[in-house]
């Protein structure tokens, strides 16, 4: 079954209709507006949708605004069913060194130019709260992540990989937007820094990716320091209309924007 949302902001057809049989036309038809239909991912639950339609004149512009807004493609929807190119690799990666408010675990880290910004505004932050965040992971090359796949699928299985590692195309690492930050285990959610992260990310537009609950929407367990920068913006959305669940916003988006490029 799917849901649906009305698009306010769509063109709308005028179609001739003709009531009842075909005997006797009106001489005039009077054109009938028929509103182009967007349908939602099944995946998205159904309260969130029907919040949506409920408040349609509210979330449409606003929507259409963050996606206007995202002119250096933070919203890209990546996953085991989206996968990135292989050619793919940010236009403007930095290096993330020392001498910030953060501390990079080893030499060869980057990132995309705004995000490490970002990243420097929100360990300022952190910094000022007596928190370093460590940042342990960032970028990965398509070629980079196959070696790491591949490894994992030796040491762990097929199965076991999949839970907590991506296949080469399917890891938001390829975007240079995300962190993993500290030890990269499942103790970091109880270090003064994972809890700092959990409260105060969002404002700084850093977006937990894999929640805990949540390994069927977003394919993997849950994994407590693995950040992705959204932009504050988006992050604020997908509070309030998306349950603050990352997937199901960028679900969302990206079925929007191919059904408003069908349309175009
Ligand atoms: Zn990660």
């Amino acid at each position: 079954m799917r849901y649906t949302i009305v698009a306010l902001s769509v063109s709308l057809m005028a179609v001739s209709c003709f009531a009842g049989e075909k005997k006797t036309p009106p001489a005039e038809p009077l054109p009938v507006r028929e509103e182009t239909v967007f349908n939602a991912p099944d995946t998205i639950p159904r309260e969130l949708i029907e919040q949506i339609n409920r408040e349609k004149e509210r979330f449409v512009p606003a929507l259409e605004q963050l996606i206007a807004n995202d002119s250096e493609t933070l919203l890209v929807l990546v996953d085991k069913q989206h996968r990135l190119p292989e050619s793919y690799s940010p236009p403007d990666l930095v290096p993330v060194t020392t001498g910030r408010s953060y501390i990079p675990n080893r030499a060869d880290l980057s990132l995309r130019k705004g995000t490490e910004a970002a990243l420097e505004r929100m360990a300022a932050a952190a910094l000022e709260n007596g928190i370093k965040l460590v940042v342990s992971s960032t970028y990965r090359s398509w070629k980079y992540q196959e070696g790491l796949y591949d490894r994992n699928v030796r040491q762990l299985g097929k199965e076991a990989a999949d839970r907590e590692s991506a296949p080469p195309g399917a890891s938001q690492h390829q975007l240079g937007t995300v962190v993993d930050f500290g030890s990269i285990t499942d103790d970091f959610a109880q270090t003064a820094a994972g809890k700092w992260l959990a409260e105060n990310a969002a404002r700084f537009g850093w977006s937990l990716s894999f929640p805990d609950g949540y390994e069927a929407v977003t394919g993997y367990r849950w994994e407590c320091w693995h950040y992705r920068y959204i932009g504050p913006e988006a992050a604020a959305f997908q509070k309030e209309w998306f349950g603050d669940v990352q997937q199901y916003m960028l679900e969302f988006i990206d079925a929007w924007i191919r059904w408003k490029g069908v349309g175009d």
